[in-house]
């Protein structure tokens, strides 16, 4: 079996090869909207494809698509599935960079550009896990199946597609290789994004009485709910659940009574109270309201919707992620939660399969200009995700 001096010794063997690989995806633009994955999917396919080891592109539209390859194991235990998203979120203030945002330059021991740490590090080192296994003819117990997938940053369409073509079929357990600095992270919150609009009637701004002002209607109400929480619930990684009103939209003329105001509520959730009990809360706040003024109306909408989902820290896949730590760092790896949505929530409700997030980025240079990743880190993190794949099952 594959001790951690040989992981070790594998990995830093190709050390230079981990780190093109990584700057080539950053250096290939995949912002969100519109994700364009298709040509970093290329990019491991045709890696996968000099490897000798079979991978599928799996196309959603246009220039976009997921791509997944599989070791095959002995079928002595369940597939290990290591999951990552291509895409990343946009460049923001290009003037905000010290160095161009798609640069992959190297400088103080790290590696710069969008993506770095969110997260085409953790794929990078997710793929070269893979690869150097099926080098080195490592023997495992289960299928290593990995899937760089598309749409995270919006609405994880690869995951979707994932589990709708059935590849999770005959998997045991999930590595998210999302920013966690190389610790464990086992729990995330609930997303749920929540719009409201109130309706009235234009008139004109010199007659308001003529008209029914939405704008005034939806103030009346977010005065009601300026202090409304999901729930009461706490959860011992992910704290309490939030609410944040985070746009509001009415009005088009100074001069016109507004007949339409939306405000798109940011809600995230812990473990208790579901998400249908939370909109029917808000709901009964819109009826409530119209009972008490027959001109308020107002609609409600469910704009994104992720549960809350979360591994048992007992759990075999915790307890092997633990082992490895120990083995190549001399301590276990701090366990925690995560307040955002990763692709874990689309592929574990529903199935049992536990889920782990470990990946080599940080979370605080995540969505930021000058974003980077450790170079220790990232070769750190695909020692480890060499070691797990090689240990799973035995
Ligand atoms: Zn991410």
């Amino acid at each position: 079996m594959l001790t951690a001096v040989e992981a070790r010794r594998l990995v830093e063997q190709a050390r230079s090869e981990l780190i093109e690989l990584t700057q080539a995806l950053i250096k290939t633009p995949t912002p969100n909207p519109p994700g364009q994955e298709e040509q970093a999917a290329w990019i491991l396919k045709s890696k996968y494809d000099a490897e000798g080891l079979k991978a599928e592109l799996i196309p959603e539209s246009r220039g976009r698509a997921n791509i997944v390859t599989r070791l095959p194991g002995t079928g002595m235990a369940p597939s290990l599935l290591y999951d990552g998203h291509l895409d990343t979120v946009g460049p923001g203030d290009e003037s905000a960079w010290t160095d161009p945002p798609y640069s992959g330059i190297i400088k103080d021991g790290r590696l710069w550009g969008r993506g770095a740490s969110d997260m085409k590090a953790g794929v990078a080192a997710e793929a070269m896990a893979a690869i150097l296994a099926y080098r080195a003819g490592i023997e495992l117990a289960g299928d290593l199946i990995v899937a760089s997938t598309c749409g995270e940053e919006m609405d994880n369409l690869g995951a979707h597609t994932l589990r709708n073509t059935g590849q999770l079929k005959g998997v045991g357990g999930i590595i998210i290789a999302e920013p966690s600095a190389n610790e464990l992270f086992i729990a995330e919150k609930g997303t749920l994004w929540v719009e409201i609009t109130t309706f009235g009637r234009t008139s004109h701004g010199s007659a308001p009485h003529m008209g029914i002002n939405a704008v005034e209607k939806m103030l009346d109400l977010l005065a009601d709910l300026r202090y409304f929480r999901p729930s009461d619930d706490k959860h011992p990684l992910l704290g309490e659940g939030t609410a944040s009103l985070n746009i509001l939209n009415g009005g088009f003329k100074t001069n016109v009574v507004p007949d339409r105001c939306t405000a798109i509520f940011d809600i995230r959730t812990v473990p208790g109270r579901s998400h249908q009990d939370i909109v029917t809360a808000l709901k009964t706040k819109l009826e409530q309201a119209h009972t008490a003024d027959k001109d308020f109306r107002a609609e409600l909408k469910v704009i994104k919707d992720l549960p809350s989902v979360s591994t048992p820290e007992s759990d075999n896949l915790v307890r092997l992620a633990q082992t490895v730590s120990r083995e190549l760092w001399n301590r276990e790896a701090k366990v925690g939660g995560i307040s955002g949505y990763t692709d874990a929530a689309v592929l574990t409700p529903g199935t049992n399969i536990p889920f782990l997030i470990f990946g080599p980025g940080e979370m605080a240079t995540a969505h930021q200009s000058n974003e980077y990743v450790d170079i220790e880190k990232l070769t750190d993190a695909t020692v480890f995700l060499l070691l797990l794949a090689a240990t799973w099952g035995r």
